[in-house]
């Protein structure tokens, strides 16, 4: 096999996957069809530019987004040295001057000896015979590219995907309030999950409304401030994913009607259907994590966090994740990727970034480092070297991997994704400190603990030369 690999797309992941493959001695043809040929977001020909906000989100060591930063750290990441580089105040965030950032980038890929850029657009996947090929070209993917994924991967695993809803912590739940349920107390079975032993997807939390709690909150609702969309998101709309604010200008009575309606749910407190309800549904099998169903929206941030606590039993909530809307192109990675992000029919792409389902700048990134480590392996004919399961970038991973999750969508890094049974030696060396129940601060104090030294063992393993 050549000792070169092909990599499609200079943005987040495909300028990782170069730099650490050109960084290990592997000449890298990298190509970009910017700035000949602009994506919707996308507004100069830099690499690694940021389409919309310019934080890089928690840079706290206790909490998810720092653990990724600690691991790629430690893995040589670009983005993370870049933004270190170019940094601007943010609080707890670590947030840069974009075209500093996308500077720098650029620069650090085009001196690079072993880096070749090209600029033009690819328009289909290249031939086994061209050797390994990462393809990191991003959500916003275009449609000649798509539409050559779409034959290898089945048109029914190319997904074209719009919404996200919020994600809210279940500890921060108030269970005294929301009430497990299931509509007219069915249970629910995804078609595609074969294994019996898999997700019985029936067990949803419910914040049940009054009247007057339904009406204070669409209210307010209605007075949230709102992120303007570029152009052409107007146009991408679809029915079946409008924002829920956009769902309420159509009338009061809309989202009772809608994602809010109360049908076949009856609170136990009350004995009674509720006026109206918000459905959680568990985002994880260690139910660590919900989201709000049908609750994509494009309110500011601050307005989500201030308007949703006004969902009875969501007093208190932490949001792991905000709603947001736009275009979202990536494929169902569980079933058409192989766990080292391989197409299963193509083994010679490997796909990288946002279009394998991992959601936000640095999650990107984070998959063009393991795509550029899988193909190093690839390469040297050696064992594919998965990080462990116990840290973030394992959690990304088994994200893009789970075959039981069915209905696939695209996560950012939070506690959520982390694996409980990782950690399950932790936890039981905590129990004997707190043996009622462990405060949350302890719990993730002891999870980033340990991801840390996972994730040692993981670079040590991975950044010997030759590998
Ligand atoms: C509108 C929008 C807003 C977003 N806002 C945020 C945010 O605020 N915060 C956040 O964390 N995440 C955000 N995301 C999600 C995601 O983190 C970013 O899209 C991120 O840039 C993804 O990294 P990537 O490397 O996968 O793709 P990209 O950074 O988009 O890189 C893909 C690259 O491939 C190139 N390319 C595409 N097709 C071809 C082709 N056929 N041939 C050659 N080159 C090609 C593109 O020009 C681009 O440079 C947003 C996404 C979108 C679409």
């Amino acid at each position: 096999m050549k000792n070169s690999v092909t990599v499609v797309g200079a943005g987040l992941a495909g300028c990782e996957a170069a730099h650490r493959l050109a960084n290990r001695g592997i000449t890298v043809d990298l190509w970009e069809m910017r700035p000949t040929r602009l994506t919707e977001a996308h507004k100069t020909g830099l690499c690694g530019e940021l389409v919309c906000s310019n934080s890089f989100k928690s840079s706290q060591p206790i909490s998810a987004p720092g653990q990724l930063k600690y691991e790629m750290g430690k893995l040589g990441s670009l983005a993370l040295e870049a933004a270190l580089q170019t940094s601007v105040a943010a609080g707890d965030a670590l947030a840069v001057d974009r075209d500093r950032f996308a500077e720098l980038i650029t620069k650090r890929i085009r001196d690079n000896p072993n880096i070749r850029l090209h600029s033009g657009e690819i328009t289909s996947l290249p031939d086994a015979a061209d050797g390994l090929c990462i393809l990191a070209t991003g959500p916003l993917t275009g449609e000649a590219l798509s539409e050559s994924l779409r034959k290898y991967t089945g048109q029914d695993h190319f997904y074209f995907y719009d919404a996200i809803a919020p994600i809210v912590e279940a500890e921060s739940i108030d269970q005294s309030i929301a009430f497990p349920a299931n509509r007219y107390g069915r249970t629910s079975r995804h078609p595609s999950v074969k294994d019996e032993a898999s997700l019985d997807s029936g067990d949803y939390l419910n914040c049940p409304f009054t009247r007057e709690e339904y009406e204070t909150f669409i209210e307010a609702l209605a007075q949230g401030q709102r992120v303007q969309p570029k152009s052409f998101e107007k146009l991408k709309h679809f029915e079946g994913c409008m924002p829920i604010e956009e769902m309420l200008d159509r009338g009061k009575d809309t989202l009772r009607f809608g994602p809010m309606k109360p049908v076949g749910l009856v609170d136990p407190r009350s004995g009674k259907e509720p006026y109206a309800a918000v459905q959680l549904r568990a985002e994880n099998s260690s139910r660590s994590a919900f989201n709000l169903v049908g609750f994509q929206t494009k309110l500011k941030y601050g307005e989500q966090s201030r308007i949703f606590r006004l969902i009875p039993g969501l007093g208190h909530a932490e949001f792991l994740r905000l709603g947001s809307m736009h275009r979202n192109t990536f494929v169902d990675a569980p079933r058409v990727l192989n766990s080292d992000l391989s197409l299963k029919s193509a083994r010679h792409v490997l796909l990288a970034g946002q279009i394998t389902g991992v959601e936000g700048y640095f999650e990107s990134a984070a998959t063009g480092i393991l795509a550029a480590i899988f193909a190093e392996a690839r390469l040297n004919q050696k064992p594919i070297p998965t990080p462990e399961l116990g840290s973030a970038l394992g959690s990304l991973l088994f994200h893009t991997s789970n075959p039981r999750n069915p209905d696939y969508q695209p996560h950012g890094i939070n506690f959520g994704l982390f694996q409980e049974e990782a950690f399950a030696e932790d936890f039981s060396l905590l129990k004997r400190k707190y043996p009622k129940k462990i405060p949350k601060e302890a719990r993730r104090e002891a999870m980033v603990i340990a991801s840390q030294r996972a994730a040692d063992r993981y670079a040590e393993r991975v950044n010997k030369l030759p590998y």
